[in-house]
């Protein structure tokens, strides 16, 4: 894996923590520091902690940390042209960044978290993809890989607008894979159960006990999991593709 991954940009969304963060993480793990990583996220100060670690951990690394709100659709192009040059030519998109907002029955969800769900995890995810795709086209190579999760695979009461994104997130994703078939950029779906980060915390709006009790019971997943499948997922041969990957907890039913 470490040569295929030598010399590679790759582009994170939601790098700020969780799952994201996770994978760029693994990404240098894996490569021995080797990679370019393009971190995004609304956070900024989390984003420059994270390289400051890296920094000191992998020196050989190069790390641009950029505040990137993947909702705002008119700052994504500009976000991607502002990269310093050896960022500009990017050879993986993590299209990570995402959110359930509340657990309502459906007369009862927010009109605001509604929005917030969709405009991130499908129309933030597909604007971005947008964006990157003529990078991947102008050199026919490039991977895509796209968080879907076991809410996109079923459905489940006060759900219903988290699971709806993801089973967009699904189909978005096989659309694109079999209309770029004739190209040799790969699309991929990693779809996980439930993952220890701060997801939970941020669907029950900071409510640390009702965060906590997610996780009670059953071992989870952890970021580093999911991460470990990403990176595996996108070194592979360049004949192979890892189309989808569904990931639960051993004990998650
Ligand atoms: P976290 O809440 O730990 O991390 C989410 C990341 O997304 C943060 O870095 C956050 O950064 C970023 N983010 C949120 N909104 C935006 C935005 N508008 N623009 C840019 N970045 C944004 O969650 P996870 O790591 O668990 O989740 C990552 C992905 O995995 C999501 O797509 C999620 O749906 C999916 N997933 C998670 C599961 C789980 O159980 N945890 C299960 C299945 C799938 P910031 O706030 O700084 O912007």
């Amino acid at each position: 894996a470490a040569e295929r991954l030598a010399g590679k940009t790759i582009f994170i969304t939601g790098a700020s923590a969780g799952i994201g963060q996770a994978t760029a993480l693994e990404y240098l793990d894996a490569s021995d520091g080797k990679v370019n990583l393009i971190l995004a996220a609304r956070r900024l100060e989390k984003l420059e902690e994270l390289k400051q670690k890296i920094g000191r951990e992998y020196p050989e690394a190069k790390v641009f940390a950029g505040k990137l709100d993947v909702t705002e659709s008119a700052s994504i192009k500009p976000f991607l042209e502002n990269l310093p040059q050896e960022f500009k030519d990017i050879d993986i998109l993590i299209n990570n960044a995402g959110k359930a907002l509340g657990s309502e029955t459906v007369g009862n969800i927010d009109a605001q978290d509604i929005a917030g769900m969709i405009d991130t995890n499908v129309l933030g995810l597909i604007n971005v993809t947008q964006a990157v795709l003529p990078i991947f086209k102008a050199k026919n190579a490039g991977d895509i890989v796209n968080l879907g999760s076991v809410a996109g695979r079923e459905a489940y009461p006060t759900g219903s607008i988290y699971c709806a994104t993801k089973h967009a997130v699904r189909a978005f994703t096989q659309s694109l894979r079999k209309e770029l078939i004739n190209t040799k950029i790969r699309v991929i779906e990693v779809a996980p159960g439930n993952v220890e980060t701060e997801f939970s915390l941020v669907r029950y709006k900071g409510n640390t006990e009702t965060a906590k009790k997610v996780y009670e019971g059953t071992e989870p997943l952890y970021a580093d999991d999911i991460a470990d499948l990403i990176v595996y997922a996108t070194s592979r041969k360049p004949n192979t593709v890892i189309a989808d990957v569904l990931v639960f907890a051993t004990n998650q039913a």
